[in-house]
């Protein structure tokens, strides 16, 4: 048996280190922080929802580049969404948010850049947000902080600059879900395998970015990510 042609594995960089990480999916949280709910419309403590982008959405940036994402077609409002990426080594289903540390094999810092309008469009008439959500290079991330060098992150600064100018800055400890509920609830819908790339969610400030901008996110403790939009 031979593949066709050779098959592409979607991957990240591993921080310190020369190994790969490679991404089985991009699972998304949506609406996890109380002040971005309230700017996207949304009123109390809603159950997380999930959606997805295709594993070679991932636009890696090694520590100390500066990454390039085209301007997407199709769109005139192209969103920042930093977030905390949380990187899976061990699989599950059902997975108890008291035991969900020990399926984390690190963590990074990640985008989740969105074609605003056409997601406004898609959830004005029902339609699916895969358009608005997951195309090509809409997910920008830094290198894997490999849990053991971290620690369980469940708390610190998490913020994204454009231009020099501050657009999103919150704290981890915000999040709606915390990172173990959010594996609990993601492992009741999809058996989760290592590889899988869970973007937390994001907080207050999301807004458009043109060509030229440069975005410069961080995380405490787990790293920084730059990007230029091309
Ligand atoms: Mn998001």
């Amino acid at each position: 048996m031979t593949f066709a042609f050779p098959p592409q594995t979607a991957a990240v960089p591993v921080s310190g280190s020369d190994a790969l990480f490679p991404v089985h999916r991009i699972y998304c949280v949506g609406r996890n922080y109380v002040e971005h709910a309230k700017e996207m419309g949304a009123t109390g403590r809603e159950a997380p929802f999930f959606f997805m982008k295709p594993a070679d959405a991932v636009l890696p940036v090694a520590h100390g580049m500066i990454g390039e994402m085209p301007y997407p077609s199709m769109t005139n409002d192209l969103h920042h969404e930093v977030e905390l990426v949380v990187a899976i080594g061990k699989g599950g289903k059902n997975i108890a948010a008291a035991d969900a540390v020990q399926h984390i094999w690190g963590y990074a810092v990640g985008l989740d850049m969105t074609r605003r309008d056409l997601q406004g469009e898609a959830k004005k008439l029902g339609r699916p947000w895969c358009t608005g959500k997951g195309f090509d290079f809409s997910a920008p991330i830094s290198a894997i902080h490999p849990i053991a060098e971290t620690g369980v992150i469940t708390q610190g600064e998490i913020r994204l600059d454009v231009n020099g100018a501050s657009r999103q800055k919150s704290n981890i400890e915000k999040l709606i879900w915390n990172v173990a509920e959010t594996i609990e609830h993601l492992s009741k819908y999809y058996a989760l395998q290592p590889g899988d790339l869970i973007f937390t969610g994001t907080p207050e400030g999301v807004a458009a970015v043109k060509q030229g901008d440069l975005l410069e996110a961080s995380i405490a403790k787990v790293g920084d990510l730059r990007v230029k939009i091309v």
